[in-house]
């Protein structure tokens, strides 16, 4: 028989780094699976996090590992596993990974959300050639082209201020006339000279053959269809929720999204949930670490009375 743990952490981005140094102080018996290359999540494709207390002006990636060292400090660090399911059996969380099956009395859920698709010709067919959702990844191969970037939220705002320090000239495409955006970044958006902005227009095509050769938009007012000659599009629509695999396992609300409050409870009991993956109003770096914390000690709440 396997060894249980008393808790097994899926993800290691701001919610599962968080909950990584709380279970370690708490002195749980903790395993962390984390299937990416490096700490941090989301953010490790953000250019710069310039709203996490304390840190002004980080780079995401730094902020990933800082965090992740910090943890580490504590004696816990991710193993690099996928996860291919998660189950109950007599009252125990089986997590399955391709290599090994793990047991645990208690599960946390921090799996965090992956970028939308636009679902347009083109959009597959062309990804890797023109087509990307980091621009902080991949903008250096566009210095002194053209890009467009399609979204009107925090990261489609921060994505075309980061290109439009590299490239020649950057469309804004966005499907309404007002930004979603924080004001402290429309303003700098706003004083870019070599930024346009395309408003009320909606992506039909990306177009190109091995590479990208522009994007066709049409504006939802007028009908009309515009053609955007750009090299490279990125695509900031927003985050759907890694849930595919919980289906069944946890409650979710109708986007997707784990039906769990601020403490992290799920209807499973036994099965926590953390940052951007959970129901809540504000994903962000902050939020997402205050939930860490709060599902372990909710956690430990749980072991106490289970005890
Ligand atoms: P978001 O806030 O959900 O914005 C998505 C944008 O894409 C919206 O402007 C939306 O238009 C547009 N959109 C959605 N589906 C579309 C479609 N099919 N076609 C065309 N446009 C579409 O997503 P996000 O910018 O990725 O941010 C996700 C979360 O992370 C947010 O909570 C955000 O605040 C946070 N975040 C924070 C920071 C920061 O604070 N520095 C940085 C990045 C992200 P509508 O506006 O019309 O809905």
């Amino acid at each position: 028989m396997s060894e249980v743990y008393d808790l097994i952490i899926l993800g290691a981005g701001p919610a599962g780094i968080s909950a990584a140094i709380y279970a370690a102080r708490a002195g749980l018996h903790t395993l962390w699976l984390d299937k990416q290359f490096a700490p941090g999540g989301q953010i490790i494709s953000t250019y710069e996090v310039d709203n996490y207390p304390g840190m002004p002006g980080i780079s995401g990636m730094d902020l990933g590992e800082a965090m992740a060292a910090h943890a580490k400090k504590l004696g816990i660090s991710p193993v690099r596993e996928n996860v291919l399911s998660v189950e109950e059996e007599a009252g125990e969380k089986i997590v399955r990974t391709k290599k090994n099956t793990y047991r645990a009395k208690t599960l946390l859920i921090a799996c965090g959300a992956s970028h939308r698709k636009l679902g347009i010709p083109g959009e597959e067919e062309l990804g890797g050639m023109g087509v990307s959702y980091c621009a902080t990844c991949d903008g250096a191969f566009f210095k002194d082209r053209t890009a467009v970037v399609v979204g009107g939220g925090n990261t489609a705002v921060e994505d075309a201020l980061f290109l439009a320090g590299i490239c020649r000239k950057v469309y804004l495409v966005h499907r309404r006339d007002k930004l979603r955006a924080d004001k402290v970044l429309q303003d700098r958006l706003m004083e870019c000279a070599n930024v346009e902005l395309v408003w009320d227009s909606i992506p039909l095509e990306i177009r190109g053959n091995e590479q990208v050769t522009g994007l066709l938009v049409r504006n939802g007012k007028t009908g009309e269809e515009r053609f955007l000659d750009v090299d490279g599009v990125f695509i900031a629509v927003g985050i759907v929720p890694n849930t595919e695999k919980f289906k069944n396992f946890v409650q979710m609300d109708e986007n997707g999204y784990i039906a769990a409050g601020e403490e992290g409870v799920t209807n499973t009991p036994g099965v926590f949930a953390a940052g951007d993956i959970r129901t809540k109003s504000l994903r962000q770096v902050v939020t997402a670490v205050s939930d860490g914390a709060n599902a372990v000690y909710s956690i430990q709440k749980y072991l106490l009375k289970e005890k």
